[in-house]
């Protein structure tokens, strides 16, 4: 079997998982009772937070446990209009669904949504951001890198018209925080998830600013110094620290490595399959290739590379058993044809060039299938 698929979810790493099992088994303490047990988990906890802090840079008191990137999402957006009461909303067209859906939830509070677009090299530039942002803007989320084209996001620059214009600026780090820095002190906010850096599921990290604006989205407990309710998760917790300092510690080599593979793999397709176009332009993510297949539906691609033992994805959306294309690539104006025909191909650090070379075959093959078939 050929994993393809990191920008999903990764492989959790040996040393990780090692970390983590002595919470699972005997320290399963809550982190929040008085006795032994409790202490034991709740200096777990402060650890991993501690450790986190140290490796992103910021304080350790600026970030709050979550269960992934999509509450991070949520807690950022719902937590700032709860906290704002009116205004509007700025997203980028080619947020992830936590940010997109949302703003949606939040149009239902009275709160107005207004959008702002890639080129065709699936950029969002400082300037459109400018231009979208409007004096009662309260939220802004701009992605650090997008989740289906890696396309790089200029961050900083966002976060200086951001803060010119007072709105909250949101930075989902999901995908780019395992090659590049986080940006803690350009932004007010921002999320990552530890299943995308080779760290368990369910386990996510908020940073926010010391003293930004903002509310509480789940209520319960005192964990989390009161921000978010619910018993922390310490063995997940103790995973994710470890996974993001590995990463950090090991990023530069692992975008080497990592998006040599990429970068072979990539022109090979280019090279040697007719039609084979590669989607997005500029700073890619070292894991990320999207590339359109003219002629061919990226859904029977995935498929029949599936049967073949070839796990990719596309960035179609299944409702109600019809298939629309990603609303990333429509948002950089590719057209439906184009977007209907992506695949994209993520490439991880256990990811070996021989897998690579043999995805290529696999893929001319089946593109040469589906293209006869078709004429
Ligand atoms: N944001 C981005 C850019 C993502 O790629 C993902 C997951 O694919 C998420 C948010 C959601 O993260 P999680 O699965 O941790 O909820």
């Amino acid at each position: 079997m050929i994993y393809l698929d990191n920008a999903a979810t990764t492989r959790i790493d040996e040393e990780v998982l090692q970390a983590m099992l002595p919470f699972l088994r005997e320290g399963y303490g809550n982190p929040q009772s008085q006795h032994a047990f409790g202490r034991e988990a709740a200096n777990a906890v402060i650890s991993a937070r501690d450790k986190i802090a140290y490796a992103a840079g910021c304080a350790a008191d600026e970030l709050y446990f979550t269960s992934g990137g999509t509450e991070c999402g949520n807690t950022a957006l719902k937590g700032v209009c709860s906290a704002r009461g009116r205004g509007r909303i700025l997203v980028s067209a080619i947020e992830h669904p936590a940010l997109l859906e949302s703003a949606k939830d939040m149009q239902k509070h009275g709160f107005a949504v207004d959008f702002v677009y890639p080129d065709a090299s699936g950029r969002i530039s400082p300037q459109s951001v400018k231009d979208a942002l409007k004096p009662d803007t309260v939220f802004c989320a701009v992605m650090a890198a997008n989740n289906e084209t890696g396309v790089v996001q200029p961050v900083e620059e966002i976060g200086a018209v951001c803060r010119e214009a007072g709105a909250f600026y949101y930075v989902d780090c999901v995908q780019s925080a395992c090659y590049l820095p986080l940006p803690v002190g350009k932004c007010d906010a921002f999320g990552i998830s530890a299943h995308k850096f080779y760290g368990p599921k369910g386990a996510g990290a908020l940073y926010v600013k010391k003293g930004a604006k903002i509310s509480r989205l789940i209520s319960g407990g005192m964990q989390e110094r009161g921000f978010r309710g619910g018993t922390v998760n310490a063995a997940a917790v103790v995973g994710m620290a470890e996974a993001y300092a590995k990463a950090r510690k090991n990023a530069a080599a692992a975008a080497q490595k990592v998006g040599a593979l990429r970068d072979g793999f990539v022109k090979r397709v280019l090279f040697e399959i007719g039609g084979a176009s590669l989607n997005g332009g500029g700073e890619i993510l070292p894991s990320h290739a999207n590339i359109s297949f003219e002629g061919c539906d990226g859904e029977n691609i995935l498929f029949a590379l599936d049967m073949k033992g070839v796990a990719v994805s596309t960035g179609s959306a299944c409702s109600a058993g019809a298939v629309t294309p990603s609303h990333v690539l429509l948002a950089m104006g590719l057209g439906e044809s184009r977007a209907k025909s992506a695949v994209r191909f993520t490439f991880g650090k256990y990811n070996t060039a021989d897998e690579a070379e043999k995805t290529v075959e696999t893929l001319k093959a089946i593109c040469a299938k589906i293209r006869a078939r078709n004429a």
